[in-house]
């Protein structure tokens, strides 16, 4: 019998795919398990037949798994760009793109969904124990947002399934059937502004056609509404629309209003979803049930039968760019495949990153501007405070204290931002300078007082607060610099009256966690909000009226070239969290460094002075937009491992007038967890130029003996050169 050759991809790391026989051809996409090695592994199919490769005998395919195929030939052509332009396995890639479950060969079985009994929905709150404060806070979640998948519940928090089991126990809830029961009528969105509304008519022209937006707009200028605008059109159409946000867990505001105004048909894919309803909102899309999929940065790849639109939310974000395995961008991603489906695709945001915001200036991108406001919005006052002329207590200068007291008697909110977590960054022995360093990265450890210890926010590594110097004895070690913990000890001692809450990775541990925190804040129960950057994603207050921000300038002199872009829209975020129109808003700067040049656009709260500035300055340095780059990094326990494979990967590369190769440098943070970090920086002023090279180079690293003494990753368009 006449058999065909079959290409698989597998979840190796392997730069190319592998050859199989079969009885007769299969569809690409389709999953097959196959021998390899010792193994048996879930596979891909690539392409059938293909030619046979003479002269080996070809092993025959185990097992089909799938009878239609899994991916369609959208998708397997954007894998394949995937692959070629990140210089990475397409095996990995592809199973990159796939949930858990799916990649290792799972078929689906429905999963359950819970809801309240009648009994349970009557009461306004069961007469829980005081204590019960889990049982509570999930029943709640039930009464507010209907019947929810197991796998909803379990991405609430870590160990709810007892408490699930209790309130079933109890009668107050049930088990019922999925997809949930159709919901409320679409809830009717506000009138657009004119220039929501012109930004709307120029995307919905553009459907069934390529074409990047950018749609520029400062927070409260209503991004959203425009989305779901353009939403509608796209499934007026009868089309899918793809939307990727940063962080699902830290918006459940958005994702209110988008499951309110899309009651059905909406699919919502991030990490905390179990695998299995992971794979099912999968499935749902790849049916084309589902019309719209909300997503975090691996959304990117979710299954669509009619791709009609793509929206890139907080475009700027860090989080969309993976920083491990296959560093892929999700923004970048998108525009590739908006392009390849012939769709058009929207970039939202308040602080561009500069390389859209170019493309914007270019005419690459069409720049669609809202520059109002919400009627109940008004755009808050900012200062700088020049902390040399501020005798600060604890980091709180007189000034910004004053403030916060104010707000206090007028019973208004505030919110203290401190970009690090911790209650002091540095133990410190006066007497031998000793400074607690982490024995297995070069950084120091933090003082976490709430469970007495010093840990690492590099490796995670752990251990007690010591009493005494362990190098000199000395009695007294000092804790220097601020931390949350520490501000909110030091607030609470300036600010008796005031109740205040924290809120950063080490406070909010799960969804459910952050959500009553929210929740808290929303019922006036809390006065001022000490935390990280976690509170600053979009929730809105309607009382908060001041926010300050303590200690901004470590991000002032940051060494990587995207830090001054990044504490600009960080600053630029948390004070769109302050002011209404009926109550004006204040941000107040604390700084050491009252003239450093990116205070005054911060002041104006103008982005466009800010980039005008920054975009000069990556011109004269050579960095992106101005110059494409590549990272190659490598790591290994000896220190002299990853030196000598960059300097043999850089001599392999010498020679091309297409690229610049860097110095082999030791990574900022030279050493991490116990392996020692150097990298190898790549620039190129085209990058069609610098993608034919790296082939090339990347084909010829991957045969070095000195490669296989290290681990060594490609990063290219690397979010920053750490
Ligand atoms: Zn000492
Ligand atoms: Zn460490």
């Amino acid at each position: 019998m006449a058999e065909v050759t079959v290409r698989v991809a597998l979840p190796v790391p392997l730069r190319r795919a592998f050859d199989y026989r079969h009885p007769t051809p299969l569809a690409p996409g389709v999953r097959v398990r196959v021998p390899f090695g010792r193994r048996v592994l879930a596979g891909i199919v690539l392409a059938s037949p293909v030619a046979a490769p003479p002269g080996i005998a070809l092993r025959a395919i185990a097992e089909v798994i799938d009878e239609a195929p899994l991916l369609n030939a959208e998708q397997l052509g954007l894998l394949q760009f995937v692959a070629d332009y990140y210089h990475h396995a397409i095996g990995e890639v592809v199973f990159t793109a796939l949930p858990s479950a799916l990649k290792r060969g799972l078929v689906l079985t429905p999963p359950k969904a819970y809801r309240l009994t009648p009994a349970g929905a009557r009461s306004d709150a069961p007469p829980f124990p005081a204590r019960a404060h889990r049982r509570r806070a999930l029943w709640q979640a039930l009464k507010d947002r209907g019947p929810l998948a197991e796998g909803d519940v379990t991405a609430l928090a870590r160990g709810l399934k007892p408490v699930l089991a209790a309130l079933v126990r109890e009668g107050l809830v049930e088990v019922c059937e999925h997809p949930r029961p159709a919901g409320a009528p679409p809830a009717a969105g506000p009138v657009l502004r004119p220039d929501q509304e012109a930004a709307c008519a120029a995307v919905r022209a553009a459907l069934g056609t390529f074409q990047a937006f950018l749609l520029f707009g400062v927070t409260g200028s209503g991004k959203t509404e425009v989305y779901l605008e353009l939403i509608a059109a796209a499934r007026a159409r009868g089309d899918q629309a793809l939307i990727l946000v940063p962080e699902i867990g830290l918006t459940p505001q958005l994702m209110a209003r988008f499951r309110a105004r899309l009651p059905d048909g909406l699919g919502v894919l991030h990490s905390g979803l179990s695998e299995t309803e992971r794979a099912r909102v999968w499935g749902q899309a790849a049916r084309g049930e589902l019309t719209v999929i909300v997503g975090t940065r691996s959304a990117v790849f979710a299954p669509l039968k009619r791709l009609g639109l793509i929206i890139v939310d907080e475009e700027h974000d860090g989080s969309l760019k993976q920083q491990d395995g296959l560093r892929y961008h999700a923004r970048d991603i998108a525009i590739v495949r908006a392009q390849r489906a012939g769709v058009p695709v929207v970039l939202g945001s308040a602080t561009p990153a500069l390389e859209s915001y170019r493309h914007a200036l270019d005419g690459r991108y069409r720049l669609l501007r809202l520059p109002g406001r919400g009627p109940d919005r008004s755009l808050p006052r900012v200062t700088i405070l020049d902390m040399g002329r501020e005798a600060a207590d604890g980091g709180l200068g007189p000034t910004l204290l004053a403030a916060l007291r104010a707000r206090l008697l007028r019973r208004e909110q505030a919110l203290v931002f401190l970009n690090r977590r911790g209650y002091a960054p540095v133990l410190l022995c006066p007497e031998c300078r000793w400074h607690a360093p982490c024995e297995r990265c070069d950084a120091r450890l933090t003082v976490h007082l709430a469970r007495k210890t010093l840990r690492c926010h590099h490796c995670g590594h752990e251990r007690p607060l010591p009493a005494t110097c362990p190098r000199c004895g000395h009695g007294r070690l000092l804790r220097v610099g601020e931390g949350t913990q520490r501000l909110e000890e030091t607030l609470a001692r300036a600010l008796p009256e005031a109740r205040i809450a924290r809120i950063d990775r080490d406070t909010v541990t799960s969804r459910l966690a952050f959500e009553d925190l929210l929740t808290r804040m929303r019922a006036r129960d809390i006065d001022i909000l000490v935390g990280t950057q976690m509170l600053a994603k979009g929730h809105d207050f309607a009382d908060l009226t001041l926010v300050g921000v303590v200690n901004a300038d470590q991000g002032l002199f940051g060494s990587d070239f995207r830090a001054d872009e990044q504490l600009f829209a960080q600053i630029m975020q948390v004070a769109g969290r302050a002011g209404r129109a009926a109550k004006a808003g204040e941000v107040i700067i604390q700084t050491h460094h009252p003239h450093h040049p990116l205070w005054s656009p911060l002041v104006a709260l103008d982005y466009e002075a800010f980039a005008e500035v920054a975009l000069k300055d990556r011109y004269e340095t050579g960095f992106p937009p101005y110059a494409h780059c590549a990272l190659l990094r490598a790591e290994a326990l000896k220190p002299e491992l990853p030196l000598r494979f960059l300097e043999t990967a850089r001599a392999l590369g010498q020679g091309s007038e297409a690229v610049t190769l860097g110095s082999v440098l030791p990574a900022t943070l030279a050493r991490r967890a116990g392996y020692y970090r150097a990298q190898l920086l790549v620039t190129s002023a085209h990058r069609p130029l610098l993608q034919a090279w790296l082939t090339t180079w990347v084909e010829r690293i991957a045969q070095l003996p000195a490669g296989r003494q290290v681990r060594w990753s490609l990063d290219v368009d690397p979010h920053s050169l750490f």
